[in-house]
């Protein structure tokens, strides 16, 4: 009898050890396998978002480009988020031409100059010259004499636009083929036969989007930012100034302004050249 109690015993023992297991198996192992699982996922999850977000920005970079792109290949259909500026500065090279470039610089900023054949003519002028080119700006041609009645009533336009790049060439090695006309194309190149040796020639003429003015604004920087913070929002902007003092005392506010407004500054890039000139004319 006692034998046969303690057996029972034993067996009673081991039926709650195994039960024990059993036990153990049946809710143990789900909560592992769960935040085995949970972990996994969660890593894998993780990654997951890693490369998407990767992936995403590289599209964003891609995005942005082709946004570019549009945008420089025509106004009208600019991109929503690429906003571009083209800073331009003509009628140099001066004696402010080295400062210009130090503020460009200090600023990360590009931009595009039209000089003017006399004064590249100078000499002084040179070693400037030549660091417009080397620091990532683009130099264009803007006549020879700027005198409107030789360039226009003469129609001597084309000869000293080629005349000046003659000049960039030897100086900088660069040979433009973009200008600016002299006072712009309106009414300077209505005159058909103009446009037509123009786009014979293989010269592309800018005017701009928005005229700060600057050139009779003398000591009132300022007024010169007010012009700029006046225009309406463009997301293609080509902004007229002078190489002259109350621009350079402007130049950082607006780069900034722009900066702010999210802009890209960008150079002239005669691979992406789009048509913008007052007489419409695409080929140019
Ligand atoms: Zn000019």
């Amino acid at each position: 009898m006692r034998v046969n109690k303690s057996k029972k015993k034993q067996k009673l023992f081991s039926f709650l050890i195994v039960l024990c297991f059993v036990l153990v198996a049946a809710f143990v192992t789900p909560l592992l396998v769960e935040t085995f699982t949970e972990t996994v996922t969660k890593e894998s999850a993780e990654a997951t978002t890693e490369i998407v977000e990767e992936k995403n920005q590289t599209k964003g970079t891609e995005d942005t480009s082709n946004e570019q792109e549009r945008t420089n290949n025509n106004t009208t259909t600019a991109g929503q988020s690429g906003k571009v500026v083209y800073l331009t500065f003509d009628d140099g090279p001066s004696s402010l031409t080295g400062r210009f470039l130090d503020i460009l610089k200090e600023h990360g900023a590009k931009a595009t100059f039209f000089m003017q054949g006399s004064n590249l003519k100078n000499p002084g002028y040179h070693e400037n010259v030549k660091r417009v080119v080397e620091e990532g700006h683009y130099l264009g041609a803007h006549s020879m004499t700027h005198d409107s009645r030789k360039l226009y009533t003469n129609k001597q336009f084309v000869p000293e636009m080629v005349e000046a790049i003659d000049l960039i060439r030897n100086i900088t090695n660069t040979n433009p083929k973009l200008v600016r006309a002299p006072y712009g194309t309106a009414p300077g190149l209505k005159n058909k036969e103009i446009r037509n040796q123009t786009a014979e020639a293989g010269l592309k003429v800018w005017d701009w989007t928005l005229d700060t003015e600057d050139w009779r604004l003398r000591g009132k920087p300022d007024k010169v930012i007010q012009k700029v913070k006046e225009a309406p929002i463009r997301n293609v902007e080509v902004v007229l100034m002078h190489e002259q003092s109350q621009t350079l005392e402007a130049l950082p506010a607006i780069i900034n302004y722009y900066k702010e407004k999210g802009y890209q500054f960008v150079a002239y890039n005669e691979n992406k050249h789009f048509s913008l000139n007052f007489q419409n004319d695409e080929r140019l």
